[in-house]
C-alpha cells in the first residue's frame, strides 16, 4: 500500500492566500484517515484535512440504485388492512 499525496500548501477557501502545512509526515507516509493541520497566511485561519482516497467510491448508494429502490417500493403490492 502506498503513501498518500498530502500537498505542502493549499490555498484558503476564505481569502484565497495559500494556506501552509504544519504537520509532519509521520515515518511511513500519510494514511487515509491522518488528520493534515495547514495555517493560511493571509487571515491566520488554521484548516484541518483529511486524508482521503480520492478513487475511492463515495460512501452512499447512487442515484441510480435510489431510483430502483423507489420504483420496487412502489410496484410492491399493496399492504394488506391489518
Ligand atoms: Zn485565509
Amino acid at each position: 500500500m502506498g503513501a498518500m499525496e498530502v500537498p505542502e500548501t493549499i490555498t484558503c477557501v476564505d481569502c484565497g492566500q495559500p494556506a501552509h502545512r504544519l504537520s509532519h509526515p509521520p515515518e511511513e507516509g500519510w494514511e487515509i484517515g491522518d488528520y493534515v493541520a495547514y495555517r493560511c497566511s493571509g487571515c491566520n485561519d488554521r484548516w484541518d484535512l483529511v486524508v482521503c482516497d480520492e478513487d475511492a467510491p463515495p460512501p452512499f448508494p447512487s442515484y441510480a440504485s435510489e431510483f430502483r429502490a423507489l420504483r420496487e417500493e412502489r410496484s410492491a403490492p399493496p399492504a394488506p388492512d391489518s
